[in-house]
């Protein structure tokens, strides 16, 4: 079943999600804000038109579930997330909701009655640039959030993240490790459709991936690397540069990703953060501090631990050679997320059914769906053709390769639902 009746209504509604965040140049829909909770409003008005039962759990995240023939079976859940990043895109998140609900809408319209439930999940604050900790919703609704998180303050509010869940009608109190927020039962398997974050399907000139695993991570948000201030005269045998401590750094683990890319081991690092101490550095003065941020990702657990054995080595070896001290600081992860075989295969076979082309694709980026298969339920992911990337105002999703993604959920959703 394609889905060409429901692209119209597609479109007017990422018009509205985009007046709703317009902030030029580009789009900014704070987590747990009005623009989130009015992007929440939008997906209830198309919920009750299309007769699905809304609730919301403790984290305040929303669930719109299509009741099955039977209310016992394993629910089937898709979903992603409304929140963005400052001056953001439209599509990253919303896609994923819009595609799931637009399935679900032709479904209804096609006379389909599921068999079990189907629950759309619109998850709180997936981005994590609002309290330096991403996928905060579907961690709390999997109980696995950190349990310093709830204290977390955000620099623009100065409210903690208690404080701006219980604002939205959450309660906080009832958030907690090993206690699951998802709406009661078992469940069968979650799906989620995101934009690319990389221009590979572009390049492909395919408009839809099926993923093959989401990559884990291990941040470092403010890496401090201390040596000493010095005049500018002093020669370089007495130094301690903690600038160039830092380059040295940054250069070396971009060696090492050189290296495990050449050997075709799939891994990623950013530093995002890179600077000397703006409230004394000076053209005259030798850096003794110096501050830096690292993500470092990969598609397997086990790649990721030894990448990061590799890291302390790489600190202990430029601490030592810059004689600096080299603080990592606090630590963050989230865990790797591999995307099931069986899931794999029956979305591809249903893209193919419907003459959609598709390839296998490891995700760039980090998603709700990655806590999911961490926590043992098969996961899918769909992959929409972006251009221009994403955490940008100019990321380019076209509206029918959204509905190429919201047919494959609907063929597949057709025979497994
Ligand atoms: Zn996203």
């Amino acid at each position: 079943m394609t889905l060409a009746a429901e692209q119209p209504r597609v479109a007017a509604w990422l018009g509205r999600l985009a007046a709703i965040g317009a902030d030029p140049p580009g789009i900014t829909r704070h987590a747990f804000d009005d623009r989130e909770n009015a992007a929440h409003a939008l997906a209830i008005e198309d919920a009750e038109r299309l007769g699905l039962e809304v609730t919301r759990d403790a984290a305040a995240n929303l669930y719109l579930t299509w009741p099955g023939q039977d209310r016992a079976a394993p629910r089937v859940m898709l979903g992603s997330h409304f929140d963005s990043v400052r001056h953001g895109g439209n599509f990253d998140g919303a896609a994923g909701v819009l595609a799931a609900l637009a399935a679900v809408s032709a479904l209804r319209a096609a006379g389909f009655a599921p068999r079990a439930d189907i629950t759309i999940a619109a998850f709180r604050c997936e981005e994590a640039v609002w309290f330096g900790l991403g996928l905060i919703g579907s961690r709390a609704a999997l109980g696995i959030l950190p349990p310093d998180a709830l204290d977390r303050r955000r620099a623009d509010t100065g409210m903690t993240l208690a404080e701006h869940i219980a604002r939205c009608g959450g309660d906080p109190s009832a958030i907690a490790p090993g206690r699951r927020l998802l709406p009661e039962g078992p469940i069968r398997c979650f799906l989620e459709a995101h934009i690319e974050q990389a221009p590979s399907l572009l390049e492909a000139g395919l408009p839809l991936a099926i993923c093959t695993g989401i990559p884990g991570n291990i941040r470092h948000a403010a890496i401090r690397i201390v040596g000493e201030d010095a005049h500018v005269g002093l020669p370089r045998r007495f130094r301690r540069d903690a600038a160039l401590a830092g380059a040295e750094l940054f250069a070396a683990l971009d060696a090492l990703w050189a290296a495990e890319d050449a050997a075709g081991r799939a891994m990623a690092l950013t530093v995002g953060r890179f600077h000397t101490d703006t409230a004394k550095h000076e053209l005259t003065v030798v850096a003794g501090d110096f501050t830096l941020s690292l993500d470092l990702r990969a598609y397997d657990a086990a790649h990721l631990a030894a990448l990061e054995q590799r890291l302390h080595g790489i600190v202990s070896d430029v601490a030592a050679r810059r004689g600096v001290t080299i603080d990592l600081g606090p630590r963050n992860a989230a865990p790797v997320g591999p995307c099931d075989a069986t899931l794999q295969r029956e979305l591809a076979e249903a893209a193919a059914r419907l003459g959609i082309a598709t390839m296998p694709l490891g995700s760039p980026a980090s998603h709700d769906a990655a806590n999911f298969a961490a926590a043992g339920i098969p996961t899918g992911l769909l992959l929409i053709r972006n251009a221009h990337g994403s955490h940008n105002p100019h990321e380019a999703m076209d509206t029918p390769d959204l509905m190429a993604a919201a047919s494959v959920f609907s063929e597949w959703l057709r025979v497994e639902a």
